[in-house]
């Protein structure tokens, strides 16, 4: 993995595109979105980012990057 995964914060539960403070816990998890960056989201995050992030994919594509 990349020194881009490693450092990566959880953007979670919205995708960081609400304008409201960030999770900031380390991603575990790559949520693929349509159209967009793959959303990093840490454990507790990663089923409302599932249900609530824009663009997500059904079913979804779900990567882990630590
Ligand atoms: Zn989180």
């Amino acid at each position: 993995m990349t020194d881009r995964y490693s450092t990566a914060r959880c953007r979670g539960p919205y995708g960081g595109e609400n304008g409201t403070a960030d999770c900031g816990d380390p991603a575990r998890f790559e949520v693929a979105r349509h159209l967009r960056a793959p959303l990093r989201v840490c454990p507790v995050h990663l089923g409302p980012a599932l249900l609530l992030a824009a663009g997500v994919l059904w079913p979804p594509g779900i990567t882990l990057v630590s």
